[in-house]
């Protein structure tokens, strides 16, 4: 947080190094499109293979084939959820959040692709659609679907309130990964990684920059949903913060259970999808 008052005085040309224009980091304008041009045939002609209720400050897993439709949805009340991904065959590669950022900005929607960490940097799945796309940005710079927050964990909980809440989505992911993996819990929480915040509404204080929530305009039957690039393992926990409007890491919110479906498209439709391959870059770092 910057300093209210500095302790160093501006210098006499800082209204000019202030001004210089702004760039943006990573121009995205010639990135290609990853999803095939018959995707909307594909998903008309998909149909449902699997299902996972979470339940409320629960998570769970589900494998997501490539070429198949992930779905998350909103079912019986307003609901945020956090969204880790895997590759199913390795998970030590995973879901970059920070560099998904540092390419689509704050909050991704329809179009946006989901790369893996590095050195993999590959496509693991890219939204095809979301019914809370017409929100956009508000008046307080919020918006839905965050790569900003990293996940509620019961170490920032102990460290801010001195208290142990085993139902963060953080432990939530370690369980559902553990269980679905069949691995120890110490090794699963290693693979817990930072989140895509499905339907959550927050942003950045015009003030203090701080990272802010507030309720998420999601109802019932509002979806995010997302084409798989290769095999992917979702985890999702249903946030003890419900709809994140007031606070999290407690019971004291109301919380509702989230969704995920998996859809896979007819053969006769899959011919144009080609699977994902990890970035071609030869990882020689210049040491030949
Ligand atoms: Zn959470």
């Amino acid at each position: 947080m910057k300093l209210t008052r500095p302790h160093h005085t501006a210098p006499t040309d800082a209204d000019t190094r202030r001004s210089v224009p702004v760039r943006v980091c990573y121009p995205i304008a010639g990135l290609p499109s990853l999803l095939p041009s018959n995707v909307s045939d594909m998903r008309a002609g998909a149909s449902k293979v699997d299902e996972v209720l979470v339940a409320p400050r629960e998570a769970g897993c589900i494998d997501v084939p490539a070429g198949s439709f992930l779905r998350i949805s909103s079912v019986d009340g307003p609901q945020v959820g956090d969204l880790n991904l895997w590759k199913t065959d390795n998970i030590a590669e995973r879901f970059f959040s920070g560099k998904t950022r540092a390419l689509y900005g704050t909050h991704v929607s329809t179009g946006d692709t989901l790369y893996s960490n590095l050195p993999y940097m590959r496509a693991l799945a890219t939204i095809t659609d979301d019914s809370l796309d017409w929100y956009g940005y508000d008046a307080d710079g919020g918006s839905v679907h965050d790569v900003i927050g990293t996940r509620c964990d019961p170490y920032t909980g102990r460290l801010l309130s001195g208290d142990d809440y085993h139902h963060c989505c953080h432990s939530n992911l370690t369980r559902a990964l553990a269980d679905h993996a069949g691995i120890p819990i110490s090794e699963a929480e290693l693979h817990v990684h930072d989140v895509l915040n499905v339907f959550m509404l927050t942003g950045f204080t015009h003030d203090t920059h701080q990272y802010f929530m507030k309720a998420s305009p999601v109802r019932p039957g509002d979806y995010l949903e997302f084409l798989a690039h290769t095999d992917i393992t979702a985890g999702l926990s249903a946030c003890p913060g419900g709809d994140c409007g007031d606070e999290h890491s407690s019971d004291v919110a109301a919380c509702f259970p989230l969704l995920m479906e998996v859809y896979s498209p007819d053969p006769e439709d899959i011919g144009e999808f080609t699977e994902s391959l990890p970035n071609p870059y030869d990882r020689s770092h210049g040491r030949g």
